[in-house]
């Protein structure tokens, strides 16, 4: 490791609780992180002491800054990142200098753009150092100490440990000393990959967005299945929902989305069944769809946007009946959350623009004036008894899905 070298060091989210576990959560972070960092010239990732180091072969400049910035700010079960730098040979007196350092250009930014990354004023700062190698001859607190009172002194902050306004990181490694300021906020969650695959039903509106990327966070590996009506409806659908996946791309190392054509399906439900009742019946097709889908990427639970009460097909009794459909669980992990908070998410993870552009849902004939709130299972029974056999139209449906897959950085993102 040389000095000229960036360094990048993350604090990981939960991992930390997860005892015997951790390693394998630490793994599948580092596996991802190689992902998301693809196209960069990282020469090492190294974890020790409940930390990631990221050694990169060149000095972090504003670009590579501002590339670790979006892509290490989409990797699920970063709790913080930061940019380091490297005092090698460990002396105290460059580390007292350059931590003094650090304070003072964070004084000088923030008098020249006063509210700059919506931090609070700097009136208190805090040292927090990591002895990762406990041979080196100087216990924590004592570096603690001599560091915050030569800032104090530099400075005139005021010192505030449980609450600072800026707080000084000291790792002390084997060889070198990173010193660190700003901590950049990361998803935290868990590392994708760290829990079982899900299929999420993936609409074009702005709900299942929000419940995919809710479920991402929780370490699932995400793969998307969208049902159009072409050739009834126009493209315009398909075409917002991968631009939806490509929004949330960056969140997991791949993602696929399967594309698969429902209006044969949902023609012959339009032709046979009753009106009001056809909407549940076209969600039930869908589950099963989505479960054979399922089936053949190894996912153990499919996705949905429902939360309860906010269209007729959402009500407690639909849900459950479309439930029926199913033979895995049905995730909904949107389901007691309000319309203004979902919107909230949605425009905090970007999807809020694409899933509000307009286009035609589904034509006319297939959507229901005044769907049943109250969809009885008998009458759902008798309806798809008097459909008569379905599997060719399913067979069908899937034989011309269509498969897209999306990495998580944009080749055009990628540098050399
Ligand atoms: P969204 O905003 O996610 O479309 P919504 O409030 O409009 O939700 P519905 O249209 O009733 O609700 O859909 C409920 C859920 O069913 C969606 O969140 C989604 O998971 C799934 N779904 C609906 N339509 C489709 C579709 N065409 N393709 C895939 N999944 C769908
Ligand atoms: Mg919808």
């Amino acid at each position: 490791m040389t000095a000229s070298r960036g360094v990048v060091v993350i604090h990981y989210a939960e991992l930390g609780t997860k005892g015997k576990n951790r390693s394998f959560f630490v793994g599948v972070l580092r596996r991802n992180l190689r992902r998301a960092l693809v196209g960069l010239e990282v020469a090492s990732i190294q974890s020790r002491h409940a930390r990631i180091f990221l050694e990169f072969a060149a000095p972090l400049d504003d670009d590579l800054q501002r590339e670790l910035r979006s892509r290490l700010g989409a990797v699920m079960g970063i709790a913080t990142f930061s940019f380091a730098t490297r005092i090698p040979g460990r002396p105290l007196d460059r580390l007292e200098r350059e931590a003094c350092e650090l304070v003072e250009r964070a004084l000088g930014e923030q008098a020249r753009e006063p509210g700059a990354g919506g931090g609070s004023v700097i009136r208190t700062f805090a040292v927090d150092t990591r002895r990762g190698d406990k041979s080196f001859p100087i216990p924590s607190p004592e570096i603690n100490r001599r560091l915050g009172a030569a800032i104090q002194g530099r400075t005139g902050l005021g010192v505030d440990i449980r609450n600072p306004d800026l707080n000084v990181g000291v790792e002390v490694l084997p060889d070198s000393i990173l010193l660190y300021g700003n901590r950049e906020e990361g998803q935290r969650g868990l590392p994708v990959g760290a829990s079982a695959r899900v299929v999420s039903l993936l609409s074009s509106g702005i709900d299942s967005p929000v419940a995919s990327y809710r479920i991402l966070a929780r370490g699932c590996r995400v793969i998307y299945v969208h049902f159009h009506s072409m050739p009834y409806t126009q493209r315009a659908s398909v075409d917002l929902t991968l631009d939806l996946v490509h929004q949330l791309a960056p969140y997991q190392p791949k993602s696929e989305l399967y594309l698969v054509p429902l209006a044969e399906i949902q023609r012959k439900i339009a032709v046979e069944a009753q009106s009001s009742i056809r909407v549940v019946l076209y969600r039930r097709w869908m589950v099963r769809l989505a479960e054979k889908v399922a089936a053949k990427v190894g996912a153990r639970a499919l996705v949905t946007g429902d939360s309860i009460g906010q269209v007729a097909s959402q009500t407690v009794e639909n849900l459950s009946v479309i439930e029926e459909a199913a033979t895995i669980p049905i995730l909904r992990p949107l389901v007691a959350t309000g319309k203004e908070e979902i919107i909230r998410m949605a425009r905090k993870i970007g999807t809020y623009d694409i899933s509000t552009q307009p286009y035609e849902d589904c034509c006319a004939f297939l959507m229901p004036q005044n769907p049943e709130t109250h969809v009885r299972p008998d009458d759902v029974r008798r309806a798809e008894e008097a459909l008569g056999p379905m599997e060719d139209l399913v067979w069908d449906a899937l034989a011309r899905a269509e498969r897209h897959v999306i990495p998580c950085v944009a080749s055009g993102a990628i540098r050399k």
